[in-house]
């Protein structure tokens, strides 16, 4: 179970309006919590200069300054921008863990790590979140 709920959000969408702009992969990470197969995203190896933004709404995300290998098959970041994101706690699957979405509208981007190199040795391993 997560906390997160949608009507604090900025953007909001039924499920319906979401697939109609979302691939039915990045639907299913972002509006329902699914978990990208590790090592299928190209952009887990993408270290080229530029922004990561929202699959759902566009918002800037991350900048390519605090990617990192974190050699889990996943993009991961060390931190976000400021502003960008928020958390909850989610305790499914036996576990509690740090669950990290978008701001606007609430699309869920992954988990935190604390395998980070910097500056606070967390990550952010997130899943297909850029078309
Ligand atoms: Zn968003």
């Amino acid at each position: 179970m997560t906390t997160s709920k949608n009507e604090q959000f900025e953007v909001v969408k039924t499920d319906a309006e979401w697939r109609e702009i979302l691939t039915p992969e990045q639907f299913q990470v972002l509006r329902k919590h699914g978990t990208e197969r590790a090592g299928t995203s190209p952009l887990d190896k993408n270290y080229e200069t530029g922004t990561y933004v929202c699959a759902g709404c566009g918002t800037p995300l991350f900048t390519s300054e605090t990617k990192f290998n974190s050699r889990t098959g996943w993009p991961s970041f060390y931190a976000p921008i400021e502003g960008a994101i928020e958390t909850t706690v989610d305790r499914s699957l036996f576990m509690t863990r740090i669950e990290v979405h978008c701001r606007r509208c609430g699309g869920h981007l992954g988990h935190v790590f604390k395998d980070g190199p910097a500056p606070d040795r967390r990550s952010l391993l997130h899943e297909r979140r850029f078309p």
